[in-house]
C-alpha cells in the first residue's frame, strides 16, 4: 500500500511526485513508456518566473528568450522584446528526466512500462489495475493499491469515464517538427488565415535545429506541411524537415478535477494557457498544489470529495482568472481579419504597445496584458472600432 500513486511521469507528474514525497509520503509513479520523457512532441518553451519560483533544474536549457518577432499575413513584423528574459526554450526530454530524478532523490520511486488501465475504490484505498510490458512486448496484468492517486496521463482521458469525470471540452491541434533552419535568433510567431486561422505558427530556435510548428482547430498537418513552403521559412532551411509529429493541447479545463481519493493534474485536467497551449508550467503549479491538498487531506484524515474539492479551490484561485481571460482573448483573436492583423503589427513600434509589454507582459500569466491590451488606443482604433462598425445596431 502506498500513501500515493501517481500515473504519467510528466512535469505534473513528477513535481507533484517530487512533492509529495518530500513532505514524507510514500510516492510511486507508473509510466507506460520505457523512459521518462519519451517519445516528446512539446515547443519546451517555460517561463522563467516558473524556473524560479518552483526552483526547476536548468540542466536542460539550451537558452532564453527576451524577446519574440510577430509576423503578420501580409509581410509585416513587429519585435517585442521586455528587456528581461522571459522564457527559456529546454530539450524536453531531458527536462523530464531531471524533474524525475529530482522526484527520485526526494524519496519517490518510479516504475516505468506500467499502464494503469483502471481505478476501482476499496475500503479505504484506491486499487489501481495496471500492465507491465516487458522489453519483449510481454504482457503481465498487475494490482498495486494506494490511500490516493493523482492523475497525470497527459491528454490521454481513459481512466476518467469510469470516474464519472469529464474531459476537457476544447483542443487545438499542434504539429511540429525539427528542421536545421538559418537566421532564426529569436521565438518567430507567424499569424493569419493562412498559416493557422484563429491560431499560430512557430519557428523557435534550439540548439543546432529550429523547432517549427503550426497549431490549429483541425489539419495540423497539411498546415504544417504549407507553412513550410512559406517564403520566410522555406527560404531558410537548410536541412530537411525530420519526421512530423502531431498531439492534441487541451484549450478547456475540466468541470471537475477531483473526486474521492483521487485528484487530476496537468493536462488531464486542461491546466493549459488557453493563448499559447503552453501547458507545463501550470501543470507543475498544479502538481505542487495537489501535493499541499492532499498533504492537508491525510493530517485530518479525510481523503473524501468534501475534503479535495480544496484542491480546485485552490488551483483555480491561482490561474481561474488567467484561464478565463485566456479564453476571452483566443476568441477576439480567432475573429480578426488578416487585415487586422497587420494594421495592429504595424502600428506596434508607433503605438503605446511597447511600453504595455514592458510594463505588463509575462510569459506565463497573459491577463494583465491583455486587458491592458484591450485598453489600449491602437487595439481600439484597429480592433474594437471594425467590430461597433460590423455588427448590427
Ligand atoms: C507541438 C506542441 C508544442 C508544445 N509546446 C509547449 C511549450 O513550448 N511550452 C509549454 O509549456 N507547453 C507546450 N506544449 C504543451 C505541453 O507539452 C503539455 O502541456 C505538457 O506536456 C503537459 O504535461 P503533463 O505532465 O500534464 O502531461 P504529459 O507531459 O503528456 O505527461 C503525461 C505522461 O503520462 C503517461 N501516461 C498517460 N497515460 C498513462 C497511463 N494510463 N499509465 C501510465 N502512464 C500514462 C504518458 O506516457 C506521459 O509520459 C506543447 C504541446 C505540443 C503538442
Amino acid at each position: 500500500m502506498h500513501d500515493v500513486i501517481v500515473v504519467g511521469a510528466g512535469p505534473a507528474g513528477s513535481q507533484t511526485a517530487a512533492s509529495l514525497a518530500q513532505r514524507g509520503y510514500t510516492v510511486l509513479v507508473l509510466e507506460e513508456h520505457p523512459q521518462v520523457g519519451a517519445p516528446t512532441n512539446c515547443s519546451g518553451l517555460i517561463g522563467a518566473e516558473a524556473f524560479e519560483r518552483f526552483d526547476l533544474p536548468r540542466a536542460s536549457v539550451i537558452r532564453g528568450f527576451d524577446s519574440a518577432t510577430f509576423f503578420s499575413p501580409k509581410g509585416s513584423s513587429a519585435t517585442v522584446g521586455a528587456s528581461r528574459v522571459m522564457a527559456y526554450v529546454v530539450r524536453r526530454c531531458e527536462f523530464d528526466q531531471t524533474m524525475a530524478q529530482r522526484a527520485l532523490a526526494c524519496g519517490a520511486s518510479y516504475l516505468l512500462r506500467v499502464r494503469c488501465v483502471g481505478l476501482e475504490y476499496g475500503d479505504d484505498h484506491v486499487k489501481v489495475a495496471a500492465v507491465q510490458r516487458g522489453p519483449e512486448g510481454d504482457e503481465a496484468p498487475m494490482t498495486l493499491s494506494a490511500r490516493a492517486v493523482v492523475l497525470a496521463t497527459g491528454v490521454r482521458y481513459g481512466l476518467l469515464q469510469n470516474l464519472g469525470l469529464e474531459r476537457p471540452s476544447r483542443f487545438l491541434q499542434a504539429a511540429q517538427v525539427e528542421v536545421g533552419m538559418e537566421g532564426v535568433d529569436r521565438v518567430e510567431v507567424y499569424l493569419g488565415r493562412e498559416v493557422a486561422p484563429g491560431s499560430f505558427a512557430w519557428a523557435i530556435p534550439a540548439g543546432p535545429l529550429a523547432r517549427v510548428g503550426v497549431c490549429n482547430g483541425a489539419g495540423a498537418v497539411p498546415s504544417l506541411k504549407r507553412f513550410l513552403q512559406h517564403p520566410s521559412i522555406a527560404s531558410r532551411i537548410c536541412e530537411p524537415a525530420g519526421h512530423i509529429k502531431k498531439k492534441a493541447i487541451p484549450i478547456a479545463n475540466v468541470s471537475r478535477s477531483f473526486r474521492d481519493r483521487i485528484l487530476l493534474v496537468g493536462d488531464a485536467a486542461g491546466q493549459v494557457k488557453v493563448t499559447t497551449g503552453g501547458g507545463i508550467s501550470y501543470g507543475i503549479l498544479c502538481g505542487d498544489t495537489a501535493a499541499a491538498t492532499l498533504d492537508r487531506a491525510f493530517c485530518l484524515g479525510d481523503l473524501s470529495e468534501r475534503s479535495l474539492v480544496e484542491y480546485e479551490r485552490r488551483w483555480r484561485q491561482e490561474i481561474g482568472v488567467e484561464l478565463r481571460v485566456g479564453s476571452f482573448f483566443r476568441r477576439v483573436g480567432g475573429m480578426l481579419s488578416d487585415e487586422q492583423i497587420d494594421r495592429l503589427i504595424r502600428a506596434y513600434h508607433d503605438s503605446d504597445l511597447p511600453e504595455l509589454v514592458k510594463r505588463w507582459a509575462d510569459f506565463e500569466r497573459h491577463r494583465k496584458f491583455i486587458l491592458a491590451l484591450c485598453r489600449s488606443g491602437v487595439f481600439f482604433q484597429v480592433v474594437w472600432s471594425c467590430f461597433r462598425r460590423s455588427s448590427p445596431s
